[in-house]
């Protein structure tokens, strides 16, 4: 079923995994196994993010058609970056091929050294919309509560979030963030502006003190200082750790839903178990508030 769909109808509850990074068919069983225990949640849909020029192509075909093989609704994730029409056509015939019926549209993110050639074909998402509207997918796209490190303002980048709106995002999901204000305030600036897409705010729960410093250099996002406070204290027992970062997200859940958000997108960081442990906790807010 396509997102947009179900989203007129009612929250979504949704997980992120990622394919495995090496090609070897024991990693791959591990994944389907913890896609597995996130069907016992209940999603509404499981993303599958894709790497930048395609050097998963394979993997993230078959990890959707895994998905998709369970019942469950695949939201591939596609990434234009480097990538030539063709090799879109030929990605977005695979999900097809397989039934297919959403897909995160992406720039993707570029890697350190690259030449003035690199995205020569999609040089924005908003290219990669337009060129596979053809596809009849649903559509989604990225967005950033603290900005994207390349906006110089939040401004700019929301003008460029309503072109996404524009070229067909039918929603879209957060980058994480740890601090409740900046999505509600991207949710306000985004509504002024006439984009009326459903905003799903991304959770990534912060389990391991050694998330910190690679969150920060990868996508700036603000840690509050409650929560740094915490860290500091907690972070030299994992296990006290691990308790300190399922409550936090399950406290920006309730938080969320509590606010109106259309759904909860969770980074599972292929740990079936920390989601598994949020919704336990979060059992009756998911029965009450993500029913249709
Ligand atoms: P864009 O929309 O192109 O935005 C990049 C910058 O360009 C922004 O500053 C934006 O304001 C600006 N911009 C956008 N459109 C225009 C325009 N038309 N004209 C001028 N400027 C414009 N990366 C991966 O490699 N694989 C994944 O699977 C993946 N999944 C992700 C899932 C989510 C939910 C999120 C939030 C991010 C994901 N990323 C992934 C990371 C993403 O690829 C990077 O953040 C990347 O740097 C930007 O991607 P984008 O699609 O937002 O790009």
């Amino acid at each position: 079923m396509k997102i947009n769909e179900i989203l007129k109808k009612k929250r979504t509850l949704s997980f992120e995994v990622f394919p495995p990074k090496k090609n070897e068919s024991i990693e791959f069983e591990k994944l389907y196994a913890t896609i597995d225990t996130l069907k016992t949640l209940g999603p509404d849909f499981i993303s599958v993010t894709y790497g930048a020029g395609g050097t998963n192509v394979r993997s993230a075909v078959e990890i959707a058609g895994y998905i998709k093989s369970k019942g469950l609704e695949p939201l591939a994730h596609v990434t234009g970056g480097p990538s030539s029409p063709e090799e879109i056509d030929e990605l977005a015939e695979k999900f097809k091929g397989l039934g297919v019926e959403n897909v995160l549209a992406l720039r993707g993110d570029k890697p350190v050294e690259y030449d003035a050639d690199y995205c020569k074909h999609f040089k924005h998402a908003t290219d990669l919309l337009n060129y596979i509207s053809k596809y009849g997918f649903c559509a989604g796209a990225a967005c950033y509560p603290e900005g994207h490190v390349e906006s110089e303002t939040l401004y700019a980048d929301l003008e460029n979030l309503k072109k996404k709106s524009e070229n067909g995002a039918e929603f879209f999901i957060t980058q994480m963030f740890y601090d409740n204000s900046y999505y509600y305030r991207l949710v306000n600036e985004a509504h002024k502006i006439g984009i009326t897409a459903p905003i799903i705010p991304g959770i990534m729960p912060l389990t391991s003190v050694k998330n910190i410093g690679r969150i920060k250099s990868m996508c700036g996002s603000t840690i509050p200082l409650e929560l740094r406070n915490m860290i500091e204290v907690y972070s030299g027992n994992p296990e006290a750790m691990r308790e300190v970062g399922i409550n936090y997200a399950a406290y920006q859940i309730c938080d969320l839903i509590a606010k109106g958000a259309p759904g909860i997108h969770i980074y599972t960081m292929n740990r079936p178990d920390t989601a598994a442990e949020i919704c336990k906790r979060l059992k009756s807010v998911i029965n009450e508030f993500f029913r249709a």
